[in-house]
């Protein structure tokens, strides 16, 4: 047994479906449209009973996060049934942190009243901006106003774990515009904020735009100042960075995402989920029909296995490392690799730490917040 089999695990649940589908987002989602959700449940449920069968079987899991997609389309009898198939399936602590994605177009009172009832204890809320206009830009269907209902609906209803998700680098989008948003949910005091750079990713409506020079980005410095914006705000109202994207109130790190950044062990179901089980890594097909017939049909899903070799996993344990603010244990990959980063990168390293891109405190190297904004240039230096 490795490492990884001796730690808490995660299962991850990936619910393909949303109201509509933003032109930025490369996510496996479509349109709900009219179809119901139960024949997709089922598929899970089974899906969840084959993976019981197997090594996934025997670990002891301490988050649960229903992701997507848009999960909060689901009522809570729908989650329910899911949530307690997988308690019977697998061994779930009591304790376990129990998430759900949700948008504010969907996410009604009632909803937020029984998945507490449930057991969910945290919810993570897709705000994006507190701009009306950019959220339109972002194709999301509901306005500021509804997503500062919503917030206060969750408080109301005894929810004591949010997270608020913000994008910053939207088209047309200025710093000034960027601050306010910052100033507006500090204000609402989140105990989790994830701030994401609009990223544009090919094959979505962005990347369609992007190449035909139709879609105005903010400038690489403006960028660069909601950059240094973000980190000053959220550090002046006593948010801690955590990895390049996420922040939050001590004692709320997402535990469920610190499980893909630190080798821990996660079951993932639903199409296109991914699993890895501390040696191999199974990634479901992105195909929701095939999907459903499959478990009509009780064969297994279509899926692809990748081996993670000694040098892959030494790879992506110095990636992963970089992410967190903690950093990358030099120690940690000594006793599992044989491997001395320092040594092997040495006038990289000197070179990094000289531009003050890096820091080495206590045999963790890590990013400064200068080189976090640009961490894909340094890590492929690292590695
Ligand atoms: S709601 Fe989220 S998952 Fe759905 S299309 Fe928009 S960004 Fe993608």
């Amino acid at each position: 047994m490795n490492d990884s089999q001796n730690s808490s695990a995660g299962i991850y649940l990936h619910f393909p479906f949303c109201e509509s589908k933003c032109p930025y987002c490369d996510f496996y989602s479509m349109p709900i449209e009219d179809k119901e959700p139960t024949e997709y449940i089922d598929a899970v449920i089974s899906e969840a009973g084959r993976a019981a069968d197997t090594v996934y079987g025997s670990f002891i899991y301490d988050t649960i996060y229903v992701g997507g997609g848009t999960p909060s389309l689901l009522n809570a009898d729908e989650v329910k049934r899911i949530l307690e198939n997988l308690h019977a399936d697998f061994n779930i602590e009591k304790d376990a942190e129990i998430t759900i994605e949700c948008n504010p177009s969907s996410l009604t009172e009632e909803k937020i009243h029984e998945y507490l009832k449930i057991g969910i204890n945290r919810i993570s809320l897709g705000v994006q901006s507190f701009c009306e206009a950019h959220l339109k830009t972002l194709g999301r269907l509901h306005t500021p106003e509804k997503a500062i209902e919503t917030y206060h609906i969750m408080r109301d209803c005894g929810f004591k774990n949010v997270s608020l998700d913000l994008i910053y680098g939207i088209p047309y989008q200025t710093n000034a515009e960027w601050r306010f948003d910052l100033k507006t949910i500090i204000d609402l005091a989140p105990e989790h904020i994830s701030a994401y750079n609009l990223v544009i990713e090919s094959g979505t409506e962005f990347g369609r735009l992007y190449n035909q020079n139709r879609l105005s980005l903010p400038s690489d410095d403006e960028q660069l100042r909601m950059y240094d914006s973000l980190n000053e705000h959220l550090k002046n109202a006593g948010y801690r960075r955590y990895e390049i994207s996420n922040f939050s109130k001590p004692g709320f790190e997402c535990r469920h995402n610190l499980k893909y950044w630190t080798g821990k062990p996660y079951l993932g179901l639903g199409p296109s989920a991914v699993s890895y089980n501390g040696k191999t890594r199974r990634k479901n097909s992105a195909d929701i029909e095939a999907y459903l017939r499959r478990a009509r049909e009780g064969t297994e899903f279509p899926f692809e296995t990748e081996i993670i070799d000694r040098e892959t996993a030494l790879r992506e344990s110095i990636m992963s490392g970089l992410r967190l603010t903690k950093g990358v244990s030099l120690a940690n990959l000594k006793d599992r690799f044989g491997y001395d980063l320092r040594e092997d990168k040495r006038d990289t390293i000197n070179s990094l730490l000289s531009e003050r891109m890096i820091t080495i405190e206590d045999e963790f190297l890590k990013l400064t917040d200068k080189s976090l904004f640009i961490s894909d240039s340094i890590m492929v230096k690292l590695i």
